[in-house]
């Protein structure tokens, strides 16, 4: 069976072809954020009228890849929620036209459903059940995860998410929008004991996590250089910022490991891509001896490829999860524990 898949939740344009029997087949995305970075941050409307222009070429670039045509698609899945509602209504429209005109069924996927089974697309994929770590530009949640479809959550973010958090010390150091990367890179030209920042929560006891206080610090920190910052200082405040975050997420999951009992760690969003917090979790795992799985660098921000294969998911184990009811609604706001286990 051939899903299509269509991400639009936000300033991403992602298009994807999964076949059950095949894998992955093609997948295309557009970033707009050369369009936003003069904003600061992302504009909803303009969002939206890009999804628009971007779709149908994407379209046609993955059915080019994947060598079918049209007709071969047997179904359609697109990210219903969460996010904005304006870009999500512009894929669902897209999504369920499609489906019209095919006269294939539709199927609306939870995007953070979508970032939790990306790392089931690498080349070896995690089984269930596992504890997983979600740490996007929007949510950090950690969960237990025993199926698709089946997700508890054991603790979460009170205020900024972790890519927020990033990006929004990133912005303090003056390295644009979306400054994760950025301050990433930096970090390792930082002095690791030039500077020292707040480990929010870290003996919390729970596995919740709080990291506007760690923006708020890194601000601090910025002011207190009395001469104009030079790119030392920025460098040791980046590798500080960034050794602060890192400690407190591989805490966290320790802790959620313990707490559940099991041996498999699954993380997943854009700053699973984060190449000291891989590290610190390698390092981890070697010593504490669990496993810990990542998507492919390339799905950790959004895509198309991890809509098609949770749509895909979904269809195998409930061929009725889609829909010829071409009458759709979005969610902007959708909590995951909502979804039906299938
Ligand atoms: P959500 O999925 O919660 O709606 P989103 O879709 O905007 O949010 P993602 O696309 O999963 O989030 O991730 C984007 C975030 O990941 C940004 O905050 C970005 O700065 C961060 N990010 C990407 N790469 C890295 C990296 N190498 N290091 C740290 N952060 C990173
Ligand atoms: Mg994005
Ligand atoms: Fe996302």
């Amino acid at each position: 069976m051939i899903v299509l898949g269509v991400e639009s939740s936000c300033d991403e344009t992602g298009l994807a072809l999964h076949d059950s029997e095949r894998g992955l087949l093609a997948h295309a995305l557009h970033s707009q954020v050369a369009m936003h970075e003069e904003y600061g941050g992302v504009v909803p409307e303009l969002a939206s009228r890009d999804h628009i222009r971007r779709a149908i070429p994407l379209l046609n670039q993955v059915l080019t890849q994947a060598g079918i045509s049209r007709g071969d698609i047997d179904a359609i899945a697109y990210t219903q929620g969460p996010g904005l509602a304006g870009a999500l209504l512009v894929g669902a429209s897209i999504a369920c036209g499609l489906g019209l005109a095919l006269d294939r069924p539709v199927l609306g996927v939870h995007h953070l459903e979508g970032h939790l089974l990306s790392p089931l697309l690498s080349r070896t994929p995690p089984e269930f059940p596992f504890v997983a770590l979600l740490i996007s530009g929007g949510h950090t949640q950690l969960m237990r995860v025993d199926g698709v479809g089946s997700y508890a959550l054991l603790g979460e973010t009170l205020d900024d998410a972790a890519g927020e958090a990033f990006d929004k010390s990133a912005k303090l150091l003056g390295l644009g929008y979306p400054g994760g990367p950025a301050i990433s890179r930096l970090a390792e030209f930082g002095d690791p004991g030039a500077f020292k920042l707040p480990r929010p929560m870290l003996h919390s006891k729970d596995l919740n996590f709080s990291f506007s206080g760690l923006k708020t610090a890194v601000l601090t920190l910025v002011k207190n250089q009395t001469t104009n910052i030079c790119e030392q200082d920025k460098a040791n405040i980046a590798r500080a910022f960034v050794d602060a975050i890192v400690d407190v997420l591989v805490a966290k999951c320790l802790t959620a490991l313990k707490e559940t009992g099991l041996k498999r760690l699954v993380i997943a969003g854009g700053v699973g891509a984060n190449r000291q917090l891989r590290e610190a979790l390698n390092e981890a795992a070697r010593k504490r001896r669990f496993d810990v799985y990542y998507p492919e660098l390339e799905f950790c921000t959004d895509n198309g490829a991890m809509i098609a294969f949770a749509g895909a998911m979904r269809l195998q184990r409930d061929p009725q999860a889609a829909t010829k009811d071409y009458g759709f609604n979005v969610r902007p706001r959708w909590p995951l524990e909502e979804l039906r286990a299938v």
